[in-house]
Formats: structure tokens, C-alpha cells, sequence
């Protein structure tokens, strides 16, 4: 048996700050890194070529990282059951690691590789690097997992949180002999996004790659995190939020670097405006990791509603409408911009995926679920656990105790986009209506024909009617 450990990468595509590489790195000079183009789930149907298009460019740079540490990332094209095992045997490893995830896919297949190289003699060894705290470690006082926000966040910001770990500063690759072997066990050169299918040719919301994530993250903590929570609603604002939600998808950064960084800005600061600005964000990053330990110890979310009234919930679900809502043409301004938005950019702000989620379950009386895989369909920051968790929390169908929320398209303008600046940079066709048209809905039918700007396709306050009677039913049920 050599002494070379193998790294398999999965959703942390970087070498600092990363627990399970830093681990193997302290064990061993001999770190390979690896990782699978896992068909189980670039086959889905629900897979944005945003989202891989960034990836690829993740791995070009986590390759290259590999490289100038003196080592090498492999790429194998295959289920991980068997990938990992057949490169591992093929290199006679002294052990496979890697770092863990909360998704129930993840975990079926973790245990698949885990019996694969257990049959086959080797040894492998996990960690917990994409969160704070790991599911276990945050807990109600009676020993259970939390299922509402606040008390969870009021536990886990308690706790002491981990400094980053050490970079893989130089380890030791593969000789030439080991180089063949990994070609004739699957390892192939990195394909492009377009080799595998995935077309993406609009620009991304953030470069791929380390030093991208980190350069955001550190002109965010320098200049606009002490405005975040004045700034974080408005969504013309293109600084207001950190736009880091990729990266750390992908783990192009690590949580404890972000975390570290906004220490460093709590240090930094003097005026309550700023720690509270931090003190906001740090919130959100508290939302992605409850969003994260539920779906570790709820797996049934990922499949449906959690509160009864809204399983078998008597939804439209008309496809006209539903096809209006995704190409942004739903007569709604502040509806139609977001999905313009998302179909373009592979990214929507926050306050928008709340408003076109609410629009889509409230107003047209359409299944989360079709919303929820519209998104994954698109956005380059697609996760289940956060894109769920968003969707069951605007649909109501979540942990979140609140029943109803219903978002009214005019008044989250009139508060969000007073000026209609973001209508019109998403609406280029309705430029030449004033504000106060397109903040309230309210254009003329002349007006819209001139523009090309389709009527209504539903009235607010009829559907949200509808839906309260339709919902007062269900829970009596
Ligand atoms: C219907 C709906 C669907 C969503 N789908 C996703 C998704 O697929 N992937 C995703 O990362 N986020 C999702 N979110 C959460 C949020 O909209 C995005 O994380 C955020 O807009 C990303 O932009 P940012 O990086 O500039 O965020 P910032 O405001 O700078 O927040 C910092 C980081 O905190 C995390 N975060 C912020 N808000 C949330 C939240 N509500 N839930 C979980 N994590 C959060 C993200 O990692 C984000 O990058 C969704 C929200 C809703 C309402």
C-alpha cells in the first residue's frame, strides 16, 4: 500500500480552508485530489447550465491550484460508486477522504462508496467543512433538531465558531506509473460546461474560483456589509447583498474564511449601524445553515410539504400561467423583472425569489414545487436545502410557525422599488411608462398594446381571496 491519501471534492472546489484536505494533508505528503462528474446528477432534469458552467470553472481553477501546490486534481466521468473505488484500487491508496453533506442523495450515495471501498479493503475517513456547526452540535434543550429559525439562531450564534484551516501549501502527485494507472481506471482530462451538454454564454454573477470568492468577499466586508440591512431589500442595488451564494454552494470559499472576515469587520467598526449590518448578514448565513440541518434530519422535505394543509393541496396548476411566470410575462412588473432576471443573469435577489414565489403559490394557485425546479433549472447558486427552505418559507408549506404570508406585487414595489429602476432594467419595453404606472401595476391596456406588455393574467385580490378560503378548508380537513 503507498502512503497517498485521495481527496475526493465534492461541493468544497478549493484547497484553503478546507477541513477534510487539511486532515488528509497532516497525515500524509501524498494528496491527490478527485473529482466525479456524477451522471446520477448531471442527468437530472433540473440542472442549470449557470450552475455548471461555473462549476467547470471551479474545477479548471481548483486544478490549477492542485498544480502549483506540486500535486493533481483527477477528473473521472462516473457514478462515484464506482469511480472512487476503481481509482482508488488502481492507485493502491492508503485511504479515500472526504468532507460531508446534509442532502439525502449525498448521503445514499456516501454510503454506497462507503460499502464499495469497505468490499474493497480500503480505508476512508469523513468530515464536517461546509458548515459552522454541524447538525448535531446545534440541538433544543430536550435534545431535538430545531424547526424554527429564531431559537436555532439564538443557539447556533452562541457558539464559538472555528478559525479557517491551513491551505494545502505543497503536497506530492503521481508518478508516471500512477498517472497510467489513473488513465486506465477513468481518469479523463476536465471537459468544458458545452462537451457535457450545458450552454451558458451570458456572463456569471461572479467569476469561478477561489481568489474570485475571495476578492468578493473581501470588497463586501470592506465596503458594504456595514449597509446590509439597509441595503439588502433593494434589488437595483447591485452592491447590497454579497452575491457569494455560488461559491458557497460550490464551496469556492470556506465558511470559516466568511465567518473569520466578518469578525475581522466587527473589529473594525465603531458605529451600531455597521454591527448591525453584520450582525444581519451573519443571520443569513445562519439561515443557510438551518435551511442545511434540516434537510440533514428531515429528508422528507426535499419530496414535499411538511405542514399538513398543504399536502394534497388542491392547487391550479395551470400550465399557461405557469409558463407566463417563467418567461416573465405575467402582466406583473415587479413578477415579470425577477424572471427576467433569473432567465438572464442565472441569479435572482433575495427579495424577488420571495415576491415571484409568493406571486406563483398565492396568486396563481401553482405547486411550490413547480417553482422550486424552475430555479434549480436556472440558477448558478441552485441548492436544494436553500432553494427548498426558500420555497416551503414563501409557500407557507415549511417549518416557519407564521401560516400565511402574501406578498402584494404594488406595495413590495412601492417599498422596494419606488422608482421602478429595477422594472426598467429588467423591462426594457415599458422604459417609457412613468414610475407610478409601473410601480402600482397600474398601465393603461393602451399603454401595455403600445409596449407589447401583456394584461394581467390574474387579479390579486381576487386570487389571495381564493387562496385564504381554499387554505381555511384544507386545515380543517
Ligand atoms: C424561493 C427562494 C429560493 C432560494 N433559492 C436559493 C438557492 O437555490 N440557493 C441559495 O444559495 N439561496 C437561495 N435562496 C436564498 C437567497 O435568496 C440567496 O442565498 C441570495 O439571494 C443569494 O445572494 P447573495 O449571495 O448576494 O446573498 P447575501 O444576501 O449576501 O447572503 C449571504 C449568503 O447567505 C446565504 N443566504 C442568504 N439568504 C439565505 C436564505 N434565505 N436561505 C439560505 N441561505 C441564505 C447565501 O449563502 C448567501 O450567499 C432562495 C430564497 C428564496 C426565497
Amino acid at each position: 500500500m503507498s502512503d497517498l491519501i485521495l481527496f475526493w471534492h465534492r461541493r468544497d472546489l478549493r484547497i484553503s480552508d478546507n477541513i477534510g484536505l487539511a486532515a488528509a494533508r497532516d497525515r500524509t505528503q501524498k494528496v491527490v485530489g478527485v473529482f466525479c462528474l456524477d451522471p446520477n446528477i448531471l442527468q437530472r432534469d433540473d440542472v442549470a447550465p449557470a450552475r455548471v458552467t461555473y462549476m467547470i470553472g471551479c474545477l479548471q481553477s481548483l486544478q490549477k491550484r492542485y498544480t502549483e501546490a506540486g500535486s493533481q486534481l483527477l477528473i473521472v466521468n462516473a457514478e462515484p460508486q464506482k469511480g472512487i473505488p476503481a481509482l482508488a484500487t488502481a492507485l493502491n491508496v492508503s485511504a479515500v477522504f472526504w468532507n460531508l453533506d446534509v442532502e439525502p442523495y449525498a448521503k445514499e450515495r456516501d454510503r454506497a462508496v462507503q460499502k464499495a471501498l469497505q468490499t474493497a479493503g480500503i480505508a476512508f475517513q469523513n468530515f464536517w467543512d461546509q458548515l459552522l456547526h454541524r447538525p448535531d452540535d446545534i440541538r433544543t434543550g430536550a435534545g431535538d433538531p430545531y424547526t424554527v429559525y429564531t431559537p436555532f439562531w439564538r443557539n447556533w450564534s452562541s457558539k464559538p465558531k472555528a478559525e479557517p484551516v491551513d491551505e494545502l501549501a505543497k503536497a506530492e502527485g503521481l508518478t508516471e506509473s500512477e498517472q497510467k494507472a489513473v488513465v486506465k481506471a477513468g481518469a479523463i482530462e476536465l471537459p468544458t460546461a458545452k462537451d457535457l451538454g450545458f450552454v451558458w454564454d451570458n456572463a456569471l454573477l461572479l467569476e469561478p474560483g477561489e481568489a474570485a470568492a475571495q476578492e468578493r468577499l473581501e470588497a463586501f466586508c470592506d465596503r458594504a456589509i456595514a449597509d446590509y440591512q439597509e441595503q439588502r431589500n433593494f434589488p437595483f442595488n447591485p452592491e447590497g447583498t454579497s452575491h457569494l451564494s455560488a461559491a458557497l454552494k460550490f464551496g469556492a470559499i470556506g465558511v470559516r474564511t466568511v465567518w473569520a472576515k466578518t469578525a475581522e469587520a466587527v473589529e473594525q467598526t465603531r458605529s451600531d449601524e455597521a454591527q448591525d449590518g453584520i450582525r444581519v448578514w451573519r443571520q443569513e448565513l445562519a439561515w443557510r445553515e438551518f435551511y442545511q440541518h434540516v434537510m440533514y434530519f428531515f429528508p422528507q422535505l426535499a419530496d414535499g410539504a411538511y405542514r399538513k394543509p398543504f399536502q394534497n393541496f388542491p392547487w391550479d396548476n395551470n400550465p399557461e400561467h405557469f409558463q407566463a411566470w417563467c418567461e416573465g410575462k405575467t402582466g406583473y412588473p415587479i413578477v415579470d423583472a425577477a424572471m427576467r432576471q433569473l432567465n438572464e443573469l442565472g441569479w435572482m435577489h433575495n427579495r424577488c425569489r420571495m415576491i415571484v414565489a409568493s406571486f406563483l403559490t398565492k396568486d396563481l394557485i401553482i405547486d411550490w414545487r413547480w417553482g422550486e425546479k424552475y430555479f434549480m433549472q436556472k440558477l448558478f447558486d441552485g441548492d436544494l436545502s436553500a432553494n427548498n427552505g426558500g420555497w416551503q418559507w414563501s409557500a407557507s408549506s415549511g417549518m416557519d410557525p407564521k401560516p400565511l404570508r402574501i406578498f402584494n406585487p404594488a406595495s413590495q414595489t412601492k417599498k422596494f422599488d419606488s422608482e421602478a429602476e429595477y422594472i426598467r432594467q429588467w423591462l426594457p419595453e415599458l422604459r417609457s411608462i412613468d414610475t407610478e404606472a409601473l410601480v402600482t401595476g397600474d398601465i393603461l391596456p393602451l399603454e401595455r398594446d403600445r409596449c407589447g406588455y401583456p394584461a394581467p393574467i390574474i387579479d390579486h385580490n381576487q386570487q389571495q381571496k381564493r387562496f385564504k378560503a381554499i387554505y381555511q378548508q384544507q386545515k380543517e380537513k
